[in-house]
């Protein structure tokens, strides 16, 4: 996987040179530029310039693997395992207008056929028929069944309602339901999640609640956050866009500062272009 942003980093260490003080101006510049964020750059510097200390370590190249480490450790105090062990598991889909969640449900459906999982989607973003129409083709491309609504504008909550009720009578294994992201209306918008919970709740439990932030958004993507998750029940993650953005560092920030696991990773267009989230791999990644 390459992504781009260990661009951010790649310069700074690829020569083997003494540690000075230009050496953490760069380290914290190249911090911020990949989206760590002003506070989490400055604990990670702390904690670094400390460990540098500690261990008498003098040579820019064994920053580089405490840098890699300190990000390691950090992102592994979040476990980013998807519960879906639930029959049907039921995921929620949330996020704003444009971060990518219908594309996502595609994406997701297809990954879960390659482990032999049979999905079902509902269409609960109702308002627009176009909106319908685009998870369709998701769905299809992604292998999975869909519920749509019977008329343009039908309560999302019972198109939810439908499709888990579905999801139950033909034994699928996951059920999948997209929701709107109006961001005009966040009240309406919260009170909607809300009755689609309460309604699906009444069948079976909720197995996750998938919040999907675009990761070219940096701080403004967080602040969306908040809503959805003092209101939504989030349990979890997506973050999309990795691709084309060089921002890694939100990966690591959005978790510290939401307290929520990543649970999976978008990385471009295409139908296989989402992955689980591999802690490890991702440090390896960012500062390669
Ligand atoms: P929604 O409004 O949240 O349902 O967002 P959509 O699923 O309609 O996606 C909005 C746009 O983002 C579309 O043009 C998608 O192709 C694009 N998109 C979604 N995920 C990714 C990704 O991981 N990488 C890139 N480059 N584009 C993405
Ligand atoms: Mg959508």
């Amino acid at each position: 996987m390459a992504w781009s942003f260990s661009k951010a980093f790649s310069g700074l260490f690829n020569r083997s040179e003494p540690i000075t003080e230009d050496t953490w101006d760069d380290l914290e510049m190249a911090l911020i530029g990949a989206d760590f964020g002003p506070d989490l750059s400055d604990e990670m510097l702390t904690e670094l310039r400390d460990q540098v200390e500690r261990h008498s370590i003098t040579d820019v190249k064994d920053l580089k693997q405490l840098l890699r480490d300190t990000i390691a450790d950090r992102l592994a105090k979040f476990d980013p395992t998807l519960k879906l062990s639930d029959r049907p598991a039921v995921v929620l889909v949330a996020g704003v207008n444009g971060v990518g969640k219908t594309t996502t449900i595609g994406k997701f459906a297809n990954y879960l056929g390659n482990f032999n999982r049979r999905v079902l989607v509902g269409a609960a973003d109702t308002f627009r028929a176009a909106a319908v129409e685009q998870l369709n083709t998701w769905a299809t491309r992604g292998g999975a069944a869909i519920v749509k609504p019977k008329q343009q504008g039908q309560d999302p909550a019972s198109v939810a309602y439908e499709t888990v009720q579905r999801g139950i009578n033909e034994g699928f294994d996951v059920v999948v339901i997209d929701t709107a992201g109006r961001l005009q209306t966040k009240g309406g918008l919260m009170d909607e999640l809300s009755k689609i919970k309460r309604v699906i709740e009444k069948l079976t439990p909720i197995s996750e609640v998938l919040l999907v932030l675009d990761a070219t958004t940096g701080q403004n993507g967080l602040a969306q956050a908040e809503a959805f998750i003092e209101h939504a029940g989030v349990t979890g993650l997506v973050l999309t866009k990795l691709d084309g953005s060089a921002k890694g560092g939100f990966v690591l920030n959005v978790q510290e500062k939401t307290g929520l696991p990543v649970k999976l990773v978008g990385q471009g267009e295409g139908i296989s272009d989402l992955t689980g989230f591999t802690p490890h791999v991702f440090a390896q990644n960012l500062v390669d």
